[in-house]
């Protein structure tokens, strides 16, 4: 693609603009399909390299459970006004490099954001206008200290479109259900992973034909196709990338 689907987006809060003269926060966008690896490698990363970690499906993932709790569903979710948006309170906080999703003042657990319920609803949330623009700045903000990995499915194309290093992940659908089952503890056999491919293939999907912010690789990121690489050679290849930025810049 040749820029954000969505035109170019505003000024993001942080400081200096990405990827421009004089900019203190290196970002490293990475986009991916769901499975694909993104999370594991990108807080192995960053890491690595001492930028903080945002993982932007996790504040979707607690927005859609703040809606969900509130009794929203079906029309009224995609109804939902900025103003019962604000209302949430979604905030994130960093501790080091590592990042807390809040609302209502309380962090979400963990188990909170992974559950069947947020997972099957989350990308009908996501796909609602009014939410991806709620969102938008917050993200941005992260980009604060010598660097941030940034991980979803708009980071190159919408969030970051100025990261100085951008990677697209992705990996054979039956490899990535392989990985999400055994990442919940279940040794998976074939109709299982056949089921879990299937399910994680429709969210790509409905992620991919939504109107606002679809997910797709964006014209300059790099293609890493995870299906035959483990983690740490994941992580390589992207410090790597990352090197040759600084190099370069
Ligand atoms: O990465 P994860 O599986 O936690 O993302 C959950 C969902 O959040 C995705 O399927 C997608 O619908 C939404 N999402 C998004 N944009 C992002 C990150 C996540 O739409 N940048």
């Amino acid at each position: 693609m040749s820029g954000p689907p969505t035109g170019r987006p505003p000024e993001s809060g942080r400081e200096g603009s990405p990827g421009s003269a004089g900019s203190r926060c290196l970002v490293v966008a990475i986009d991916g399909s769901a499975g694909s690896g993104k999370s594991t490698t990108a807080a192995a990363a960053a890491a690595r390299l001492g930028f903080r970690h945002l993982d932007s499906g996790a504040i979707y993932r607690a927005v859609t459970r703040a809606l969900l709790d509130a009794g929203l569903s079906g029309a009224a979710l995609d109804a939902v006004t900025p103003d019962e948006l604000a209302a949430l309170a979604v905030d994130v906080r960093w501790t080091e490099q590592d990042m807390q999703v809040r609302t209502g003042g309380k962090p979400v657990p963990e188990q909170a954001l992974r559950s069947e319920r947020v997972t099957a609803a989350v990308s009908q949330v996501a796909a609602i206008p009014a939410v991806r623009a709620h969102l938008l700045e917050l993200q941005r903000t992260a980009a604060r200290g010598p660097g941030l990995v940034a991980e979803g499915r708009d980071m190159g194309t919408v969030v970051f479109p100025e990261a100085e290093v951008k990677v697209f992940l992705d990996a054979h659908p039956r490899e990535r259900a392989r990985r999400r089952l055994l990442q919940r503890g279940i040794r998976p056999d074939d109709a299982e992973i056949e089921a879990e491919a299937v399910l994680l293939t429709r969210r790509d999907q409905r992620d991919a034909s939504r109107s606002v912010a679809p997910f797709l690789q964006a014209g300059d990121a790099v293609l890493l196709d995870t299906t035959a690489l483990d983690p740490a050679a994941q992580t390589d290849a992207i410090v790597r990338l990352v090197e040759a930025a600084r190099g370069s810049g």
